[in-house]
Formats: C-alpha cells, sequence, structure tokens
C-alpha cells in the first residue's frame, strides 16, 4: 500500500549573502520578542488578579492577550518603524503556538507547586521569596544569549524551494532582502517525489546555520502479516533497557567518557570572567562538546533501533509518561540522557516503514507486578523500585524484577496478535 510518511531531514547551511544572515536574525528576534511579549502579558495578568500558587493558568482568551498583529502594530523601533512587519509572518504565529504550548504543559503540573531548584536555593542563601515567576515549567522570557535561536518557516503555494543546493525561503513583504537563500551541505538527497511542508532554521553558539526540512513523501509499504519475532521490551533506569530475553542495552563506554570531559570543561568556564575572551573562547569548546555528545547518543539511538527493527517483526513497550519521569529527582538526570522517548520515536517509524508493528501496552498493564509464569498480580512491588529480585507468592518462580515486566510485554503482544483485540486489563 501508498503510504504518505512525514519525516525531517537537516541540513548544515550558510546564508548566501551578508543580508540573508540580517534577515534571519531579525526574524530570530521577532519570534523571540512575540512570544516575551506574551510572556509579560501573562505575568502582568496574574499579579493584577492575585494568582495563587497551584492554579491553572487561565486561557489567551481570558487573560485578554492582544493578538499578535496587536502586538505588531505596537513595537515600533526608535526610527518609528513597526519591524516585526519586515520578518517572515509565519514566524511571528509560531510564536504564539510555542506560547500556547508552553501554558498548555504548564497547566498539567500546576497542581504540584513546585519551585525551581535555583529559587529554593535563593532562598536559602539570600532569603528572597520565590514567587509565581519561579513555579517550575511557568513560560520565563527567552533571552538573546544562551538558548539557541530558531524560526519556523512553512511552504504556501512553492514559497519554499530548492534549486541547484540553494534552499529558498519565503521573505516578508515589506523587507529590503527579496531572496533568502541558504547553501545546503547536501550530504543526502530528499526522498523521491518529496513536497516540502516547512523549515525550521537554528543558530548554534558558533554562529552557524542548521536547516531542517520536513517533507512529505510516498512509500509503498507492505504488511508483513502476522508477526512471528515478538519482542518485549522494559524501560530501565540503568540499563536504558532489558528484553525478554534479559539483554540489556548499556550505553557504550565511549559515551560516558564524553560526559567526564563535558563536565570537565563546563567547570573551566564557570570559573572564568562572563563576557571576556577566555570565556568566550572557552564556550564555544563546552557548546562544540555538548553538540558531539548529542551526535553520539542520536547515532546510538538510531542504530539501536534499526538492529531491533531489522531483527524482529513487532516490539512491545509499555506505556511511559515520560514527562512524569523526568520530573522524578531520583531519575531525572538519567532519563535525559538516555532518550527514551526518542529511541521509541526511531523504532517506530523504522519498524512501521517496513510493514512491521510497534505496539504500546495500554497504561492499566501491570507490566511489572505480574507475574510472567502464572499471572499473579504482586502487588508488593507497586511503587517500589527497590525492589529487583522477587519470588511469586503462588507459583514461587524467580523474578528480576525487568526481565519479568519484559516477558509480560511480550506476552502481551502475542495476545494482542492472536486474538486482535486488548485483553483484558488489570486495575492498578
Ligand atoms: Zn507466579
Amino acid at each position: 500500500m501508498l503510504h504518505i510518511v512525514n519525516r525531517g531531514y537537516v541540513y548544515r547551511a550558510a546564508p548566501i549573502s551578508p543580508e540573508v544572515e540580517r534577515y534571519v536574525r531579525q526574524c530570530f528576534g521577532a519570534d523571540r520578542k512575540i512570544y516575551n511579549l506574551h510572556v509579560a502579558h501573562l505575568y502582568d495578568y496574574l499579579e493584577k488578579n492575585h494568582y495563587q500558587i497551584g492554579d491553572k493558568l487561565p486561557s489567551l482568551k481570558k487573560m485578554g492577550m492582544p493578538t499578535v498583529s496587536m502586538f505588531k502594530k505596537q513595537c515600533v523601533n526608535k526610527d518609528h518603524v513597526a519591524y516585526l512587519y519586515l520578518v517572515d509572518a509565519y514566524a511571528s504565529n509560531e510564536a504564539k503556538q510555542h506560547f500556547k504550548k508552553a501554558i498548555m504543559a504548564f497547566n498539567k503540573v500546576a497542581y504540584k507547586k513546585q519551585y525551581k531548584r535555583s529559587a529554593l536555593k535563593r532562598q536559602k542563601t539570600l532569603g528572597i521569596e520565590p514567587t509565581f515567576r519561579d513555579l517550575k515549567g511557568m513560560p520565563t522570557f527567552h533571552s538573546r544569549k544562551g538558548s539557541k535561536s530558531s524560526y519556523t518557516t512553512c511552504n504556501q503555494n512553492g514559497t519554499i524551494y530548492i534549486k541547484d543546493d540553494i534552499l529558498y525561503l519565503p521573505s516578508a513583504q515589506k523587507s529590503s532582502v527579496k531572496v533568502v537563500g541558504f547553501k545546503l551541505n547536501k550530504h543526502r538527497d530528499l526522498p523521491k517525489n518529496s513536497k516540502i511542508k516547512n523549515v525550521t532554521v537554528t543558530m548554534n553558539a558558533k554562529g552557524q546555520f542548521d536547516v531542517s526540512i520536513g517533507v512529505a513523501f510516498p512509500l509503498e509499504i507492505e504488511s508483513i502479516g502476522t508477526p512471528a519475532r515478538i519482542l518485549g521490551l522494559d524501560y530501565s533506569q540503568s540499563h536504558f533497557f532489558v528484553d525478554n530475553e534479559g539483554k540489556k542495552a548499556n550505553y557504550p563506554h565511549y559515551y560516558r567518557k564524553m560526559k567526564e570531559r563535558l563536565a570537565k570543561e563546563q567547570r573551566i568556564l564557570s570559573r572564568r570572567k562572563k563576557e571576556s575572551k577566555r570565556w568566550e573562547k572557552q564556550r564555544l569548546v563546552v557548546s562544540r562538546l555538548q553538540r558531539k555528545v548529542v551526535n553520539q547518543r542520536k547515532d546510538w539511538l538510531h542504530k539501536k533501533a534499526y538492529a531491533l527493527a531489522k531483527r524482529y517483526d513487532m516490539v512491545v513497550v509499555e506505556h511511559l509518561d515520560l514527562r512524569a519521569v523526568g520530573q522524578n529527582k531520583y531519575y531525572a538526570n538519567n532519563q535525559q540522557d538516555n532518550g527514551f522517548g526518542h529511541f521509541r520515536l526511531y523504532l517506530t517509524y523504522k519498524l512501521e516503514q517496513q510493514g512491521k508493528y510497534v505496539v504500546q501496552a495500554p497504561k492499566n498493564f501491570a507490566s511489572t507486578q505480574l507475574c510472567s509464569t502464572c499471572g499473579h498480580q504482586n502487588r508488593a512491588l507497586k511503587g517500589n523500585v527497590t525492589i529487583r529480585e522477587w519470588d511469586c507468592p503462588s507459583c514461587g518462580h524467580h523474578h528480576d524484577r525487568d526481565i519479568n515486566a519484559a516477558c509480560n510485554l511480550k506476552q502481551y503482544g502475542e495476545k494482542y496478535t492472536k486474538e486482535e483485540i486488548v485483553p483484558p486489563t488489570i486495575v492498578v
């Protein structure tokens, strides 16, 4: 069957002229400006309406948020030019969408009333009481320094296209820059018959540009029918994952070494005088190393996912709220580090494009607590991660916590294919 698939392809790119670079930087600025105006309005509203810690944030409509075009009209530079009109219109709207997402993300955790660690430290050492601005997940102002700059633009009737390895992006009507082009370092071709949907331009600390091209293309996918080789994967903090055969995916040694080096370089950076020449130099060292660590990890994840997708017809994973895992103070570092979310994503598309399956067990499937031999549910395991091994009180079978969970997931997958219905689930 012919399917339409969406993918993103990232290329290192260089602006074709200094004017283009200036224009792109303006776009970054506009994106940031619009976002920050939203945040400022939000803070203002919360202060005036005596926001109570623990409450959800109101909708944009309720807080009387001006529209993007109103913001655009308001903002004039010292020469009375409404400079937000000089950049890609789509970029400004995107900033609003980001803000909306930030509000939604905050509302999910608002009831927890947690402050940022830095705010708690400040309270302890300087006696400054934290405010709602210090709540974890509260939208904050984007700074020109530090975080990487980016903006996204959308293809409308061929406004984005590639010709002779140059990527052309739409410009703004009122901008003096008419042609926005990037010379691509095309290390690989886009898939055949692909249509460009959108492009995100980012700039790193060194001032280098990357473009991520979102494309949709047709792909012939043949279903493999009933899956024969099924694998259960249990997410594990210490081993990344454990499968039902007891195999562990250990992170490679070189990666850990890199992390140690990165920590060392970051310590050196923290000792240098901010904004000094030596500081600036060290900042680049750190950012290059950070990028390297990210790339190594991504590479490893892709290879691991590829190997599994080649070998198995179906992979069963548990339902995992990675956001919740990330907020557990014992786990947070580890979780961000091994990027299980990315892995799951890579695994899914690598299997699906071969007509294979990825199955996620439902939230209430107690993969850890069930005995994979007799099906007894051992409630003593609930919420207690310290028990690594246990004996089934019903059949007496000795279990390794992770392997047992992976076995249950595999069994879930087997039932799923045999009956093609969701098996009865256990209420936890
Ligand atoms: Zn048992």
